[in-house]
């Protein structure tokens, strides 16, 4: 069976790492994009310079229609998808809890939540031989993120507890759900929280006195979506220096 994996927001950071290394694998890949649509250009001319099989789809991963349309494209252009990895999301400008509006609030939790469930739903409905998925949730789901960003950091645990209860829901499926939680990535998303140079600044906190790269995620992604995890399911994977 071809592997056929969507990466969502895979234009960038952490997606566009995580779809290049499942390239390399033999995966054919779709990577998602939602604005960027030359840097996702980018991540397939790469993949295909390196012989690899990949195309770009533009869908607003928040919005239910824009996920139905992305898997039809997939389903045309590529075939059943056999893997996803759940990884766009946004995290907005620093600020404290009690200066939060609901429109800030409900834009992080249907970009990092619902999205989420809409691309599960889809996949596991195409996926009646078993599957993988990823969902890429963060260390702030038990740090908190207090003073910065609790609405993201809460985002993050619902999708813990998604990994929970969805894995347990679809093993009889064969379909393994196991997530990874990142910490202090070096990624663009640091710039839209209102502080891109976030990571030079915490890292001497971190045990591992770094920060991490986008590759050092993509590996255990990579790992966990492959048959050397086989066994795996509803698992997490912290990466983030030890914090
Ligand atoms: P990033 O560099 O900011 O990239 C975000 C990606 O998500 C981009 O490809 C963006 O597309 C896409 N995206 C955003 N909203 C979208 C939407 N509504 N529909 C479709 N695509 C959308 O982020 P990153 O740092 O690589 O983060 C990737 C994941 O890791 C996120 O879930 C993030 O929460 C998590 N994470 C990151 C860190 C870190 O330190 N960087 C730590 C913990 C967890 P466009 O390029 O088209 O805008």
């Amino acid at each position: 069976m071809n592997s056929i994996v969507l990466v969502t927001g895979g234009s960038r950071g952490i997606g566009a790492a995580t779809s290049k290394l499942l390239a390399k694998q033999g995966y054919a890949v779709c990577v998602n994009y939602m604005t960027n649509k030359a840097e996702a250009d980018n991540v397939i001319a790469e993949i295909e310079e390196a012989g690899g099989t990949a195309i770009a789809v533009q869908a607003d991963v928040s919005k239910e229609h824009d996920v139905i349309r992305l898997f039809n494209t997939i389903d045309k252009s590529l075939g059943n998808i056999t893997h996803l990895v759940n990884n766009a999301g946004v995290l907005l400008t620093q600020m404290r809890v009690a200066e939060m509006t609901a429109e800030r609030i409900n834009k992080v939790l249907t970009t990092n939540v619902t999205s989420y469930f809409l691309c599960c739903r889809e996949a596991i409905n195409r996926m009646p031989k078993g599957g993988a998925i990823v969902n890429v949730s963060s260390v702030a789901s038990r740090l908190g993120s207090a003073g910065e960003y609790v609405d993201y950091a809460a985002s993050k645990g619902a999708i813990d507890t998604l990994t929970i209860g969805l894995s347990l829901e679809v093993a009889s499926q064969g379909i393994r759900v196991n997530c990874v939680r990142p910490g202090f990535i070096y990624t663009d998303m640091h710039a839209d929280g209102g502080e891109p140079d976030r990571v030079n600044r915490v890292k001497a906190l971190i045990p591992l006195q770094r920060g991490g790269k986008p590759d050092e995620v993509a590996a255990s992604i990579a790992f966990l979506l492959s048959n050397d995890a086989s066994f795996i399911t509803g698992t997490f994977i912290d990466i983030a220096g030890g914090k």
